[in-house]
């Protein structure tokens, strides 16, 4: 089987497997070998490495992948192409493909079972539709991987990357930078797929660190706020946080919370740099402690963000 990563190469495994891209997942082939060389380089993809791949198409990147890596895991959602695969890969006993949804793989449990828990190197051409999800779940899952190399629309690229007072700056920028350091290696026209995508494409590689650059009491309080702080972009911070779902924090809190750290109480949320986002969860996360009600020793429910849940 000749490689992919070309227009003719790949024309002709669909032409072969009268293959039908889906829209709905977002299938947008790679076609020019110098940007999958480029992926692979940038990842540092090594025979002491063990790759997962999230979403490999007919195998273009898997192949580049397998050539230099111990082993790939590839989880593709699109039961049509597990048969293309299993040609397009016969040659790389290294290669295991999985037929699933990322979304729904317990990434620790694979570590576990196919890289004896070491971490894995994560290097893919994402579906756009779910790059954030995605993202996320690499991140929140505290799942081992130490490396994100990723091809992404270049706007969200760019996003991961921005600091306080940009209009891109928000909730993905914060989470990124809480848990990686990320670099944008490439830029990728649109005709080096198949289909071409309508946007401009971008390689970011995000290099997990071992420990996060700010301490904070309560992470995923910490991650509440933040979406509460971006969910009402328009609202100072202040009148945003009094009305958040699912934080309980009063307006005169919030105020009384940025009056201790020196910070204007006009401010909004874009303006607040990650370490300012910190300071400000370990006074709040406090606030909302001190309002949770002794646990029920029948149902050991105890917060009052459970019962409100629950009426
Ligand atoms: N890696 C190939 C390449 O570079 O040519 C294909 C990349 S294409 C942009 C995205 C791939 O992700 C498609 O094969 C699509 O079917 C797959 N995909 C979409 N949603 C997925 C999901 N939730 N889980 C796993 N794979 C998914």
């Amino acid at each position: 089987m000749p490689k992919l990563g070309t227009a003719a190469g790949t024309l002709e495994v669909l032409r072969k497997y009268d293959f039908h891209f889906q829209k709905k997942y977002g299938q947008n082939f790679l076609i020019d070998p110098n940007k999958l060389e480029a992926i692979v380089e940038a990842a540092g993809v090594g025979e002491e490495d063990c790759v997962l791949e999230i979403g490999p198409g007919i195998g273009t990147l898997t192949q580049y992948l397998a050539e230099r890596a111990g082993s790939v895991i590839a989880v593709e959602i699109d039961q049509a192409l597990i048969p293309i695969l299993s040609d397009t890969l016969s040659e790389y006993p290294n290669v295991t493909v999985i037929n699933e949804d990322i979304l729904k793989v317990d990434i620790a449990r694979l570590s576990r079972e196919k890289n004896a828990g070491r971490p894995f190197k994560v290097v893919a051409n994402l579906p756009y539709y779910i790059t954030t999800p995605i993202i996320m779940k690499l991140f929140e899952s505290h799942a081992p991987i130490d490396l994100i190399t990723i091809m992404v629309q270049t706007e969200v690229a760019e996003r991961m990357q921005e600091g306080p007072g940009s209009r891109e700056y928000g909730a993905l920028s914060l989470a990124v930078q809480y848990y990686s350091r990320p670099e944008i290696v490439a830029h990728v026209p649109a005709g080096c797929f198949i289909p071409a995508p309508k946007v401009g494409s971008s390689v970011i590689r995000l290099t997990r660190y071992e420990e996060p650059p700010v301490t904070v009491k309560d992470e995923a309080f910490l991650f509440r706020l933040i979406r509460a702080s971006f969910n009402q972009r328009r609202k100072t911070l202040i009148n945003g946080l009094g009305n958040a779902e699912g934080l309980a924090v009063t307006k005169a809190e919030a105020a009384q919370a940025l009056r201790t750290l020196g910070i204007p109480e006009n401010i909004r949320g874009e303006a607040l740099s990650l370490e300012q986002f910190a300071r400000l969860s370990d006074l709040l996360c406090q606030k909302e402690a001190e309002k949770k009600i002794p646990a029920d020793p029948q149902t050991k429910k105890n917060t009052r963000i459970d019962r409100q849940e629950d009426e």
